[in-house]
């Protein structure tokens, strides 16, 4: 007798959300987790902290900054840099409390503690108190990501600092460097600059977040280098130094020119790695990709037979959505259902601002791939609703097929580009095209209305430019 039908390792969006589907349908489920508190990366030490820091930040740059073309004389604003992450704290914990209490209510059982596989069927968790053995029918890896660490700049979380180190600096430092231009590094690059550090991005790359649209990234260059953010593109850090007072850095240019920099803190954003690692997959025969990722089918399935792998330790984009929506369909597949999974259909969101929202292909992909497509575009600037609040700055773009009119792509650089995007993926799930959007009535006057004009001109018809 086993002990239960499924074992979740991982208490993340992916394992806590496929533990509750499995208690929705019946299923005997533990979810086993080695941190004290649940919700894992994204409620812990992600999404939800660098979101209330991104929020705080961006008050007070537009109450320093814009108040007064408001008419709003803000005098004397300081910061309390200890309440700003006080309230980040509370909300971390209210949301990872929330789901111990879901844990509870759905007759969850949480075991703490580290797991590995001891055979197929059986697994080992051990914790400071004691160690255990448990049986499944199923276990479901959801260990998550790490940052990447690089051996010549070593990490202390207080002047190296990863993501981690960076949503919990304890004063603003003059300056920061940010080691990779993608989400990590422009989302807590763009806090810390609002609340006064002097950032500068090295990219080793020709452009900044290289998985989203060009156009669409170059706009938002351009965005952030106004904020005063600066840019170091086509360079690399090759080692560091941490002093009392600073690092100093040697940074290489693509023409191999070296730069010797002090910053007060380094923060390393090149990219995250899959926690496939201490789980003894080797021993029982669960293969691995070359990027250490969990080998995995259409239907999560590894290569040993019970064993399936979602979230961050799987292929695929390392986003809390699709790690919950993996942990639906994960359940849903043992449970005899089938997948609803759409990895063409991702939306993937950089909440800076401006927001950078993106769903589908971009128009490189597009050309790689000589799918002939047209553009449909529409700035905020002729926005009626982005005019009253102040965020003109972007704009909507849709690419649709040019014999279909099918969406195939959406990127959309602006203040509400997260929210917006939303209608786009819905439509797209639906197989709609450009000319649905168009013909769809959108309230007015709201930032929706700049969606709709894109989908209009994708045929040139577009009434407000
Ligand atoms: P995780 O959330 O990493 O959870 C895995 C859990 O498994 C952890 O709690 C870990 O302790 C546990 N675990 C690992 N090994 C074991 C073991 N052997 N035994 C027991 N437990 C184990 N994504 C978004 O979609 N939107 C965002 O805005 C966003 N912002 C982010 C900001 C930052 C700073 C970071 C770092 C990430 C962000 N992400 C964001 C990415 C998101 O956090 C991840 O994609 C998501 O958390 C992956 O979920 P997961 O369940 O696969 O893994
Ligand atoms: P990333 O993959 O988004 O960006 C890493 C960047 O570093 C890339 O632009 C890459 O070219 C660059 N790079 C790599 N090596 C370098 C080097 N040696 N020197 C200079 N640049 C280098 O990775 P990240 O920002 O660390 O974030 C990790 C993952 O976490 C993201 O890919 C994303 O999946 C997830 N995340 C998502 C969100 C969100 O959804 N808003 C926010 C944060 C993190």
């Amino acid at each position: 007798m086993v002990d239960f039908d499924v074992i979740v390792v991982g208490a993340g969006p992916g394992g806590y959300v496929a533990a509750i589907r499995a208690a929705q349908l019946g299923m005997k489920v533990a979810c086993v987790e080695k941190e004290s508190t649940l919700g894992g990366t994204c409620l812990n030490i992600g999404c939800i902290p660098s979101k209330a820091l991104l929020n705080s930040s961006e008050k007070f740059m537009d109450i320093s900054k814009h108040a007064e073309e408001h008419g709003i004389k803000a005098t004397k604003i300081e910061l309390d840099l200890a309440k700003l992450m006080q309230r980040k704290d509370k909300i971390v914990k209210q949301l990872t409390g929330g789901i111990g209490f879901l844990f509870k209510k759905n007759k969850i059982e949480h075991i703490s503690g580290s797991a590995s596989f001891i055979d197929s069927k059986t697994i080992l968790v051990k914790s400071a108190k004691e160690e255990k053995k448990l049986s499944a029918k199923n276990f479901i890896i959801a260990t998550g990501s790490s940052s990447i660490e690089i051996p010549s700049m070593p990490i202390d979380e207080k002047q190296i600092v990863t993501s981690t180190g960076a949503l919990s600096l304890q004063s603003v430092p003059k300056s920061m460097l940010v080691v990779g231009g993608g989400y990590i590094g422009l989302e807590m690059g763009s806090v810390w600059s609002r609340l006064g550090t002097k950032v500068t991005v090295v990219e080793a790359l020709d452009r900044i977040v290289p998985t989203m649209d060009g156009e669409i990234a170059s706009n938002f260059m351009k965005a952030l280098q106004k904020q005063g953010i600066e840019f170091k593109l086509s360079h690399k850090v090759n080692n560091a130094k941490i002093n009392k007072d600073n690092v100093e850095v040697s940074i290489e240019s693509s023409e191999k020119k070296e730069l010797k920099e002090k910053y007060e803190i380094v923060l390393m954003s090149v990219g995250r790695k899959p926690n496939s690692e201490g789980l003894n997959l080797e021993k029982i025969g669960v293969n691995l990709d070359e990027k250490k990722a969990i080998k995995i089918n259409q239907e999560f399935k590894t290569s040993v037979d019970g064993i399936y792998a979602i979230g961050d330790v799987a292929p695929g984009p390392m986003l809390a959505h699709k790690a919950e929506e993996e942990g639906v369909a994960c359940i849903e597949l043992i449970h005899g259902q089938k997948t609803h999974m759409n990895y063409d259909i991702i939306p993937a969101i950089v909440y800076t601002n401006p927001e950078v929202a993106s769903v589908g292909k971009t128009e490189e992909q597009l050309k790689e791939l000589k799918i002939e497509y047209k553009i449909g575009k529409f700035p905020f600037m002729a926005n009626g609703r982005a005019l009253t609040t102040s965020t003109t700055e972007g704009f909507v773009k849709i690419l649709a097929d040019k014999k279909t009119d099918s969406i195939l792509g959406a990127h959309i650089i602006g203040h509400d580009a997260g929210q917006l995007i939303a209608e786009i993926v819905t439509t797209m799930e639906f197989g709609g095209s450009a000319e649905d959007i168009a013909r769809i009535c959108h309230a007015h006057p709201t930032t929706s209305e700049a969606v709709k004009e894109a989908a209009m001109n994708v045929d040139g018809r577009a009434i407000h430019i």
